[in-house]
């Protein structure tokens, strides 16, 4: 019977197998060890996996036949895994380059999720979506603690309170969900994006769209932006800037896959927006869309507070866990057949996903 493992996480609140999807796997015909302990900063207990056995990371890394995480396991554990075990996380093979040459060297196979097409049918697997989503609600909120004023309108006997109005960089899935969220807490809202699919999506959740004109399109880049030209660039960074000025939060999602993120609010824009303003940059991790981002930590500078975070997903394990463990169930059907993996290449989600070729 083959063994999966579910590893604990070493930098990260998340587990990639909740409960309720261990049971599932179970039923698929397979034997689940948990590592002890790993599913307890997302606030599930070794008690909770009522199936699975409980062993020692040493034992997980040296026995299953497939290993489930969220982050890469080091390069040094790689040795200890079984010859041809799967590793099944989020590689991240766009921005690291050499790490299927390493798997490979160390005679495993690997699925990576995050490589997983974004398309209708994979929707149910798109593990990137469902932590993009999270860190656009997230952003928002870690914007409204910040702020020193409202975010709704308020009308009071104390005097009127104008809402708050934010500036949305990217209206991918993180963008959208940022939208969604700072209207819901009664914010006027205004969005960016590249894509004029993101045109619709934008207005359809009442917020303003801004264009600038002559952005770049592929619809062979699957679905993803394409890197603009530095005139382009230079005129968004224009037009973000006067709407900055009038800004009480700016929330930055605007990346291109396997690219450093664009550059779109330089320093001078920074020093344009009113003291006490916000910025989550949540592309943070691949350069940051504002200059002064420093990644993984708030600053506050001319005034402005900068919150650089691309993680926030983890600021929210248990339903980051949950929906990450579905997405990787809904994979997982795909490549176990009969308790036994069964990668059928064919299939263009695994053979997409599959980095070991
Ligand atoms: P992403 O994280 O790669 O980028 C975030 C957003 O930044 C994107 O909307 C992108 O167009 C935008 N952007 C890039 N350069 C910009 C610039 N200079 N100015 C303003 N915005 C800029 O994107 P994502 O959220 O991962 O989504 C990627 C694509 O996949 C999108 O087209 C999305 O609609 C699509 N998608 C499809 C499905 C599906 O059909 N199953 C699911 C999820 C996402």
């Amino acid at each position: 019977m083959m063994k999966i493992g579910i590893l604990a996480e070493q930098n990260d609140q998340r587990i990639a197998v909740v409960p309720s999807v261990a049971n599932k796997l179970q039923e698929l015909g397979a034997k689940i060890m948990l590592e002890s302990d790993a599913g307890v900063k997302a606030g599930f207990s070794n008690e909770k996996y009522t199936d699975a056995q409980i062993v020692d990371r040493k034992t997980i890394l040296n026995d299953s036949d497939l290993l489930i995480g969220i982050q890469p396991l080091e390069d040094e554990e790689l040795n200890k895994l079984k010859a041809n075990a799967l590793v099944i996380a989020e590689y991240k093979p766009f921005f690291d380059k050499e790490v299927s040459g390493r798997l490979k060297q160390a005679g495993i196979r690997a699925i990576s999720m995050d490589m997983i097409p974004r398309t209708t049918l994979a929707q149910s697997m798109d593990v990137l979506s469902s932590m993009a989503s999270i860190a656009g609600y997230k952003a928002v909120l870690t914007a409204a603690l910040k702020l020193p004023r409202y975010f709704p309108m308020m009308i009071t006997a104390a005097g009127s309170i104008k809402p708050a109005k934010v500036l949305v960089l990217g209206a991918g899935v993180a963008g959208l969900q940022a939208i969604a969220t700072a209207k819901r807490l009664g914010a006027q809202v205004e969005a960016f994006d590249t894509r004029s699919a993101a045109k619709q999506e934008v207005e359809s959740l009442g917020a303003r769209f801004v264009e600038v004109a002559g952005a770049k399109e592929d619809t062979g880049a699957g679905g993803y932006a394409v890197e603009q030209d530095e005139d382009f660039i230079r005129r968004q960074r224009e037009e973000v800037q006067k709407r900055a000025m009038n800004a009480d939060v700016i929330i930055t999602t605007a990346q291109v896959r396997g690219r450093k993120a664009p550059f779109l609010v330089p320093t001078s824009t920074v020093e344009k927006m009113k003291p006490g303003s916000v910025i989550v940059d949540l592309a943070a991790s691949t350069g940051g869309n504002c200059e002064l981002t420093k990644d993984k930590e708030v600053i506050q500078s001319h005034g402005i507070w900068i919150v650089g975070d691309s993680d926030l997903a983890n600021t929210m394990p248990e339903d980051a866990s949950t929906l990450y463990a579905n997405n990787l169930f809904n994979f997982l059907k795909l490549i176990i057949k009969d308790g036994e993996l069964d990668l059928d290449f064919e299939n263009e989600i695994i053979k997409s996903a599959y980095i070991t070729h």
